[in-house]
């Protein structure tokens, strides 16, 4: 083996992964066809549960480091959502994915890996040990696992002949980053009675300081071959139908045409072949969810590889990663593809989704819708479908982050390691033969939750400060107090 696992693609999904294999003590390679990182950005934002999760790694404070990178309202279909309704610590940020990609290439570099550029994957077979990657300059690689994180365009995943099965896009809107003068007044969604539309997010500021903005636009006629360039004049057409002469072009940095596929690999697993991030599953980016929901496939995948390479790993674990992550995926496409009809984003003027869309508005004001939308959109509301998980409201969920008085849960996680909070000191000899895996906390000073939504509002008074078992991804596996043995042997394997 030249090493434990290849990791194909060094986009968001993956140099996560690559971060994550690394804190699992596993070695990596890291390839990528480009020469070179783009500077161009496609993802504005962090949602909270990719926020937490960067945190559990203690990566939040030095990636917000890079610049300034505002707290930022969110919108559900272009209707005002207030992302903070999911009651957690860490609310949406704008964090261009150029920022993130330039973070993570240092942050892999000073634990000692670099991205071999320029290497295109062409070819690939595997058998009951490994797998053999080849390229197209002729050289070949040998892997005990490898990861396709090659984005919607997956070489591994066509050479894998999976099926993506889905809808193939109807439509175009163009999405640009710009700098523009007179902004500051449109709000981020602006419709027109006859159907043309334009959106705006905050991209940080360029070198000069001076603010970027992401400029969607759509609406009839909009919608051209993604083959035929963007033009200035396109945007500044696009900005007068909808502004006037109240919103101005200054510099069109990028532009692309994007479309409404939606697409979802039907196996995440393929023997010792995993699929992750756009190679998985495409849709539009509405809200902010693709990067997103790429990274979080990282999170779980990387320490359940980290677990199969040094031995531990129960027959059954690599499976949880589809068993996991296909459904979030899912959910993910469903939620975009109803966004997509609700923003009426074609321009069509269709009265029933126009009475669709007021109804919805209506709703989209009630705390509680605000609460349901907001977990859907920043990845807190995903459960993973776990045993016990009907027993205990808190399994199958991020951990809440609990205050433990010198610390907090989310900081003991970053030794990459599972976590068993103890509170009272009952499982020490229990949890003995898993220390070599699993951390066992107790003595802790107090167990307050400092996360109302996850510690105690959803789970009723009290839940969520007794003992529980956290995976090394940091998600509730198991909640006391009784049958800890099994799941320890489930999810940690073996008995030392
Ligand atoms: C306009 C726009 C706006 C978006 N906004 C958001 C947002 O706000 N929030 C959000 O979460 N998401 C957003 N997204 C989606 C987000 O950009 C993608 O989901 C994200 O880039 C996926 O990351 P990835 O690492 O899986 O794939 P990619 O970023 O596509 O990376 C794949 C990498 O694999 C490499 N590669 C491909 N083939 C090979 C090969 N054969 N051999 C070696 N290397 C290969 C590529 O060079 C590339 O570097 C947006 C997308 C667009 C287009």
């Amino acid at each position: 083996m030249d090493t434990d696992v290849l990791v194909v693609g060094a986009g968001p999904t993956g140099m996560t992964l690559a971060n994550e294999l690394l804190t699992a003590g596993v070695s990596t390679v890291l390839v990528d066809k480009l020469t070179r990182r783009s500077d161009l950005s496609k993802a504005g934002g962090v949602q909270s549960r990719t926020l937490e999760a960067l945190d559990q790694r203690g990566l939040l404070e030095p990636l917000l480091a890079t610049g300034d990178h505002p707290v930022a309202t969110g919108h559900f279909a272009g209707i005002p959502l207030p992302l903070h309704a999911n009651g957690r610590r860490l609310p949406w940020r704008s964090v261009p994915q150029v920022v993130i990609e330039g973070f993570f290439d240092r942050h892999l570099a000073e634990r000692g890996l670099y991205a071999r550029r320029g290497h295109e994957l062409s070819g690939l077979a595997q058998d009951h040990e490994g797998v053999t990657a080849s390229f197209t300059d002729g050289s070949a690689l040998r892997a005990r696992y490898l990861v396709a994180a090659d984005g919607a365009h997956s070489t591994v995943r066509s050479l894998l002949r999976d099926a993506f099965p889905g809808q193939p896009g109807t439509l175009t809107i163009v999405a640009a980053d710009v700098r523009l003068s007179g902004a500051d007044q449109a709000g981020s969604h602006t419709w027109r009675e006859d159907g043309h539309w334009a959106a705006l997010f905050p991209l940080g500021t360029d070198a000069q300081g001076r603010p970027l903005r992401r400029l969607v636009l759509g609406g009839p006629g909009r919608s051209l071959s993604r083959e035929i360039p963007v033009t200035e004049d396109e945007v500044r057409d696009g900005l007068a139908t909808v502004f006037g002469t109240g919103v101005r072009l200054l510099e069109l940095r990028y532009a692309r045409r994007i479309t409404n596929a939606s697409r979802q690999a039907e196996r995440y697993r393929h023997g010792r072949v995993f699929l992750a991030g756009d190679a998985a599953h495409v849709h539009l980016p509405l809200g902010a969810q693709g990067m997103n929901t790429g990274m979080q496939d990282a999170f779980n995948l990387g320490w359940k590889l980290g677990a199969a390479v040094h031995g531990w790993a129960p027959e059954h674990l690599l499976d949880t990663y589809h068993a996991e992550r296909h459904p979030a995926g899912a959910a993910v496409l469903r939620n975009v593809r109803a966004q997509s009809l609700l923003m009426d984003w074609a321009g069509t003027r269709d009265p029933d989704v126009l009475a669709a869309r007021e109804v919805f508005t209506a709703l989209a004001q009630l705390p509680d819708v605000q609460r349901h939308l907001a977990g859907l959109m920043s990845g807190t509301a995903v459960r993973y479908p776990m045993p016990g998980a009907e027993a205990h409201p808190l399994v199958g969920h991020a951990a809440p982050d609990l205050d433990l008085g010198p610390t907090r849960v989310h900081e003991l996680l970053r030794s990459g390691r599972g976590v068993l909070l103890d509170p009272a000191d009952a499982f020490a000899r229990i949890a003995g033969p898993w220390s070599d895996r699993v951390d066992r906390v107790n003595g802790v000073d107090r167990v307050n939750p400092v996360d109302p939504v996850n510690g105690v509002d959803r789970v009723g008074s009290g839940a969520g400060t007794g003992p529980m078992l956290i995976r090394p991804d940091g998600y509730v596996c198991w909640a006391g107090p009784d049958a800890l043995v099994p799941a320890l042997a489930h999810w940690f394997g073996k008995p030392r």
